[in-house]
């Protein structure tokens, strides 16, 4: 049968299938469940009454928590809202309005960021909405080109900052060497004030039998002498529950002062009820863990799937990649040059809703038009590997008109 016909059999299927976002399952949530009746009292292991007021930093077994699993004195972290994202927001809003310690705002003059290619969308939304211009940094296997971005950061006194996904980045699932981790943390930079926005997003989200460890960026950088260069940000949304988990940052202690002085005019305290229940279900790294294991067991057969169905309906098409990630929640897949856009526009057309082409790239071009974030995790088992064949026959079917 010829591509067209195969696609226009899958088509007529009539099929609703999203593949656009990384969320959890359904079956993910449930693994944390007993969130719901956790609590077996509202005080603090302090005494801190957690219906009320306070306790802007976090409570301090969460701190204790988190510090765990960063790696982290306990001291060095916070643990508010239910969203990193929405700290890191907060951080570049803080940073552009009363600048970083010891520092003018930001905003006084032309803010730039480096943006290691494909990325995060979000990182880059809220560097646009911001007015914070973005230099496109390309990949490598092991981290952002790294003779590039040392460049860069040397001449050029605007670039106040660099968004970093250290560990099974979105979407490429690449794993930052311990030496891309010494040169960002060590490389000169003409603006005293430069940040390494570190998001953490995927630190225990294996896929393979092997867990990816990545070095202390904390560690490194006091090591170089630039102890307040790297924000590292992290929650539980894809540990526990992705709309009411907990985040946290981590820093040197001068910028855990900054952001607690800033955050205390936004608010007069997080949820620490959620983070109470969250310590009595996480506990402690070796908990973490385990649920994690049990995230990977439902994970890894719709990411196979995905690959399987890659492989055979796309593995002899010349130009054709994708990435084989030992974690986190995405599978790049790579068309020739100037096929992406119109691979989405016909997995639509065939009931498939992708991540728009070029999403992965700041302002949302992706110059050479190939870049496919394949998000895996919310369907169904079966409902994955019919997408991943209608995703298939669309790219197949964009090469051929
Ligand atoms: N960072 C990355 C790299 C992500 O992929 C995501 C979720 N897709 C987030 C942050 C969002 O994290 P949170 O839910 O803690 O805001």
């Amino acid at each position: 049968m010829s591509v067209a016909a195969q696609y226009q059999a899958f088509q007529q299927l009539g099929l609703k299938l999203d593949m656009s976002r990384g969320k959890p399952a359904p079956e993910q949530l449930d693994l944390s469940n007993a969130l719901t009746g956790a609590l077996t009292s509202y005080l603090a292991a302090d005494g801190t009454d957690c219906r009320n007021y306070g306790g802007g930093v976090g409570l301090p077994e969460a701190r204790a928590l988190f510090g765990q699993l960063l790696d982290v004195p306990a001291a060095q972290v916070v643990v508010d809202s239910s969203s990193s994202l929405a700290l890191m927001h907060d951080v570049i809003v803080y940073a552009l309005l009363n600048g970083v310690p010891g520092h003018a705002p930001w905003v006084q003059n032309p803010v730039t960021f480096l943006c290691p290619v494909p990325g995060y969308d979000r990182h880059f939304s809220i560097c646009e909405v911001r007015g914070i211009k973005m230099i496109n940094v390309p990949m490598n296997a092991e981290g952002p080109d790294m003779d590039l971005v040392e460049k860069l950061v040397a001449e050029d006194a605007s670039i106040k900052g660099m968004w970093i996904v250290p560990k099974y980045s979105n979407p490429g699932g690449v794993v930052y060497s311990e030496r891309v981790v010494q040169r960002l943390a060590a490389m000169k930079t003409a603006a005293p004030d430069f940040r390494l926005m570190w998001d953490d997003a995927y630190r225990f989200h294996h896929l393979g039998e092997r867990k990816l460890a990545v070095a202390n960026i904390l560690d490194a950088c006091v090591q170089a002498g630039n102890p307040d260069r790297a924000i590292v940000f992290a929650s539980s949304s894809k540990v526990s529950w992705a709309g009411s988990g907990v985040a946290a940052l981590a820093a040197s202690p001068a910028n855990i002062a900054w952001w607690t002085k800033h955050a205390g005019f936004r608010s007069i305290g997080p949820d620490k009820i959620n983070q109470l229940r969250h310590v009595a279900l996480l506990k402690d790294v070796a908990t973490v863990e385990a649920l994690m294991e049990q995230h990977r067991q439902l994970l890894k057969p719709k990411f196979d799937a995905v690959l399987a169905q890659f492989q055979h309906y796309l593995g002899e098409v010349p130009g054709v990649s994708w990435t084989l990630p030992e974690g986190g929640y995405f599978i790049d897949l790579i068309t020739p040059d100037g096929a992406a856009k119109r691979t989405v526009a016909l997995a639509k057309e065939a009931g498939i809703t992708l991540t728009p082409a070029g999403a992965a790239f700041p302002y949302g071009v992706d110059p050479r038009d190939r870049h496919l974030r394949i998000a895996p995790s919310f369907p169904s088992l079966q409902e994955i590997n019919q997408a991943a064949q209608g995703i298939a026959l669309s790219l197949r079917l964009a090469l051929e008109g």
